[in-house]
């Protein structure tokens, strides 16, 4: 019997996740999870870079894991846990931390974008990318599935994991990311990408008022109602989204024989509830089960942590600090 494929990855739980976050990485995460032994966790470490209420941390690592149940991850497929569980992740990102340079975590674009906004970086936003690696690293994995803007990420991993591997001997595996071309960038309302910090999201757990009020956001030109509409707007490529291949062909057709915007919002509208709805249901029903849901998290947390300590105990020794 074949084994199967490691893969891992996680979201900041930093509030209420768009259909970026969905498309761009969270529906990989679903359908993967029958070919791979996969992994899925709450960045809660992550999200102190940028958190400073015990209160806001705690209530969002729990609707994040009552996310991941919502859309459709089974916890007896999948692991889910939250970082915090697995502290050795931070015990081997200082280990990385010694190794890498300023400047060469100087060239990611995570902190260059930060610099450039000219935010008051913490050197958790400057190391992120190191504690990145370590979460990777200490599972083992093969791939981890991501939006493209965590490309750079997944390279500065393998990166650290060959520097590693040359310094100590042989320890980590060369994981690879995984991107869907088609969703690599989801746009948000505004056409810029989809980002709680622009303001421009369709939550994935939308109520129908706000799936309305974010579809009216959506900027149109001065076309008649009857002209023929532009299938590069940002009113379409956000329809599609919800669509399958042949309803797409059907709206292209609409929109090039001449759709008014109100019925091309009405019906995005339409498609996106039509869409969200399901999900919001699963969702109502895991936020009714907060003790199953802690205990899943709680289970997948001890797994995690005693894979990540086989790892771990291999770094010390390789590193010489075993006696
Ligand atoms: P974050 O909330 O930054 O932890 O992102 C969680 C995941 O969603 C990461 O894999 C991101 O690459 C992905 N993601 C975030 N925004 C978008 C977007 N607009 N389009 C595609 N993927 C995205």
């Amino acid at each position: 019997m074949r084994m199967k494929k490691i893969l891992i990855s996680g979201v900041k739980p930093t509030g209420r996740p768009h259909i970026g976050n969905y498309f761009g990485a969270m529906k990989q995460f679903v359908d993967m999870q029958d070919d791979y032994e996969s992994s899925i966790f709450v960045a809660d470490l992550h999200a102190l870079t940028g958190i400073d209420s015990a209160q806001e941390l705690k209530s969002n690592i729990l609707e994040e894991a009552i996310d991941y149940l919502a859309i459709g991850l089974d916890p007896k497929k999948v692991t889910l846990f939250k970082q915090s569980d697995v502290p050795q992740v931070a015990e081997l990102a200082w280990i990385f931390d010694c190794m890498t340079t300023m400047p060469y975590l100087m060239r990611a674009h995570a902190f260059k974008d930060a610099e450039a906004k000219n935010k008051d970086i913490n050197v958790g936003v400057f190391n992120y990318p190191i504690l990145m690696a370590a979460d990777i690293l200490l599972s083992d994995a093969d791939v981890v599935p991501v939006g493209s803007d965590q490309k750079q990420h997944i390279e500065i991993t393998r990166d650290i994991a060959e520097k590693f591997n040359r310094l100590f001997g042989k320890t980590f595996k060369l994981p690879k990311e995984i991107i869907l071309e088609e969703f690599a960038t989801v746009i948000g309302t505004d056409g810029q990408k989809m980002s709680k910090s622009y303001g421009n999201t369709i939550p994935l757990f939308a109520t129908t008022e706000e799936i309305q009020k974010a579809v009216m956001k959506i900027p149109t030109d001065s076309k008649g109602a009857s002209d023929p509409k532009d299938t590069d707007s940002i009113l379409f490529k956000i329809h599609k989204l919800f669509l399958d291949q042949k309803e797409q062909v059907e709206l292209k057709k609409e929109y090039e024989r001449g759709i008014s915007y109100k019925e091309a919002k009405e019906k995005l509208i339409e498609s996106a509830e039509k869409f969200i709805a399901p999900l919001r249901e699963r969702r109502a029903y895991w936020a009714n089960k907060k003790e199953e849901v802690l205990k899943i998290l709680k289970d997948g947390g001890e797994k995690a942590n005693e894979r990540a300590e086989k790892i771990m105990t291999m770094v010390r020794k390789n590193v010489g600090l075993t006696l």
